[in-house]
């Protein structure tokens, strides 16, 4: 693991919100490498809302700069100046904010991109793995901006590695796959399914068809037909296949 020697530079701002006479206090905390050899692909400029401290984001910063040169060398992708980060300590600011940037409020949701170089998130104990996810999006939008949710965030769960094993997930066990019209389905009509099965999508796919096809695969916005001359009905099945022979050491039907 390489050492990072940083400048912080902290600047507290104290912002007036006029509409209401309150006082809003806003923090942005910027971290950078200092030295020429050590230096990360990105820098990171963090606003904090509701209280949240310095000390709160450091865990994201780390994360992001151990993790940010190898997200960006799967994608090809060279990095852009600076990754703005959000983070939120009260949940309704975040939801309020989130209608503004997102259009719509994600009840249950921890993070979100706004751009491909603009993160929000909002602070819970495991944020550093928000931050990398959302930062693996940010990156992935790079490459294309119009994937289907399955695949969205496919790739998401496979790159930052939040891989869970079938044998905890219920339903595989019980042979009950998802399709690929299920995993679409919306964030706000309860379906989480994706963020399960997800890493699994994205491993078979480098399995069968390699990093190359797979990249393809984003930049034609999940195109199954068009890349792998595969119908969804059919990557389902060689997909539960796969899963069943490595994971249950089921021998394909
Ligand atoms: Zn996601």
């Amino acid at each position: 693991m390489k050492q990072l020697l940083l400048l912080l530079v902290f600047i507290s701002l104290i912002l007036s919100c006029g509409e209401k006479n309150e006082k809003e206090n806003i923090k942005i905390f910027v971290s950078d490498s200092t030295e020429e050899s050590d230096k990360s692909s990105i820098s990171l400029e963090f606003v904090l809302y509701d209280s949240v401290t310095t000390s709160q984001v450091l865990i994201i910063r780390d994360k992001l700069e151990h993790n940010a040169d190898r997200i960006l060398d799967f994608f090809k992708i060279k990095p852009v100046d600076t990754f703005k980060i959000h983070v939120w300590g009260n949940y309704e600011n975040y939801l309020i904010a989130q209608e503004l940037y997102a259009g719509q409020r994600y009840e249950g949701s921890t993070g979100y991109v706004i751009s491909s170089n603009e993160l929000a998130m909002f602070l819970t104990d495991d944020i550093e793995e928000t931050a990398e996810h959302e930062f693996v999006h940010a990156v992935s939008l790079r490459v294309d901006a119009s994937n289907p949710r399955w695949l969205w965030e496919s790739v998401a769960t496979y790159v930052a590695n939040e891989f869970i094993d079938p044998n905890e997930i219920n339903y595989l066990k019980n042979s009950n796959y998802p399709t690929i019209a299920e995993l679409n389905g919306d964030f706000n009509h309860g379906n989480f399914k994706i963020y399960d099965v997800g890493y699994l999508l994205s491993e078979f796919i480098i399995h069968k068809w390699g990093k190359e096809k797979y990249l393809e695969l984003i930049k034609s916005s999940g195109d199954l037909r068009k890349v792998f001359n595969i119908t969804d009905t059919d990557f389902e099945t060689e997909w539960t296949n796969f899963v069943n022979a490595k994971y249950f050491k089921h021998i394909p039907s």
